[in-house]
């Protein structure tokens, strides 16, 4: 599942333009994060960019669903070829 956006986050906006997956969505209450496009920034970033800029600090890894780098590059070679 890569990343989530934890409860206590404030709506602010700034992590959706900065995903290269568009991973992130308005969920019911709060932004969410797509686990099946997010690749924690791997083929992109070398950290996750939506950590980095979420300015509360909400973003964390999910500890029971860690995937590892082949993982999360064979999800980044998927997403490029589904886009064509
Ligand atoms: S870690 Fe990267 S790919 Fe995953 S949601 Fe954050 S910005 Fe998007
Ligand atoms: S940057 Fe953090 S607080 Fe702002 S919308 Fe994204 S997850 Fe929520």
């Amino acid at each position: 599942m890569a990343l989530f956006i934890n409860k206590k986050c404030i709506n602010c906006d700034v992590c959706v333009d900065e995903c290269p997956n568009s991973a992130i969505f308005m969920g019911s209450k709060t932004y969410q994060i797509d686990p099946d496009k997010c690749t924690e920034c791997v083929g992109h970033y070398d950290k996750p960019t939506c950590v980095i800029v979420c300015p509360i600090n909400c973003i964390k890894s999910d500890p029971l669903n860690r995937e590892s780098l082949e993982q999360l590059a064979q999800k980044y070679v998927n997403l490029v070829e589904s886009e064509g």
